[in-house]
């Protein structure tokens, strides 16, 4: 079962700038993929494009049966509980403690006190943080904030994880754990992940699918791919 497809799509900025051209590409359901490339050759374009923080300019971008070019602002949110999103800085809110940051995301579609606490443990649990439930974001680790936010993008049951460098901040001991903490998730729950990264290590461990951008362009899609010394 197909979860994305990406047909003719063209992004070009308001200044001009052309970020993505004619670009197609089909992601199904469970698959786990790395988007690699050189900076500025347009994965975060892409991967903004698919929880529509970016609309195409040309084409359609399919994402669980919603065509997010065409999608009204106010319809925004149907496109958002289908899928979490993990960003390079964590994004947690520091006044929270870990199990107020991951339970806010269903608070806000008002589940039931009883289902939140459920599903914020076994999330907890999945990212090996349950012993930190009370700590505060300051008082862990890049790696465990980290984990908080992936516990957080997964707690709805997303058919879709985007990560945007999730181990940007991350040494690479800490790195491979955040890769393993993804890797289970795609196995275990079936999340389909796509994943932006510059971490050639990460892409040659794993052995997934690799889509390889350049200048704006799908150059390469391998499966099991290793990341292509041409790029630097
Ligand atoms: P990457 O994530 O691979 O570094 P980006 O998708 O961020 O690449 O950028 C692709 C191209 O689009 C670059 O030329 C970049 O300068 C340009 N770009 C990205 N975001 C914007 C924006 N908001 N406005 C104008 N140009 C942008």
């Amino acid at each position: 079962m197909e979860l994305i497809r990406v047909i003719n799509v063209e992004k070009q900025y308001k200044n001009g700038v052309t970020a993505l051209y004619n670009l197609n590409l089909s992601i199904k359901k469970g698959e786990f993929v790395f988007v690699i490339g050189a900076s500025g050759s347009g994965k975060s374009t892409l991967i903004k494009m698919m929880y529509r923080e970016e609309k195409p300019t040309k084409g359609q971008m399919i994402i669980g049966g919603i065509d997010v070019a065409r999608l009204r602002n106010g319809k925004v949110y149907k496109l958002r509980r289908k899928l979490g999103v993990v960003f390079q800085d964590y994004k947690l809110l520091p006044k929270l403690n870990v199990y107020e940051n991951v339970a806010f995301a269903l608070e806000v579609i008002g589940m039931s006190k009883d289902e939140i606490r459920k599903r914020v443990v076994k999330v907890l649990k999945l990212v090996g943080l349950k012993e930190k439930i009370k700590s505060y974001p300051d008082q862990l680790s890049g790696g465990e904030q980290q984990r908080v936010a992936i516990a957080r993008a997964i707690v709805n049951d997303p058919k879709l994880l985007i990560c945007d460098e999730p181990t940007g901040n991350l040494d690479p001991v800490t790195s491979l754990e955040i890769m393993s903490v993804l890797d289970n998730i795609n196995r275990k729950l079936g999340t389909t992940i796509v994943m932006a990264t510059h971490d050639r290590d990460i892409v040659n461990k794993m052995k997934k699918r690799v889509l390889l951008l350049d200048s704006g362009q799908l150059v390469k899609d391998y499966m099991e791919g290793t990341y292509s010394y041409e790029i630097a």
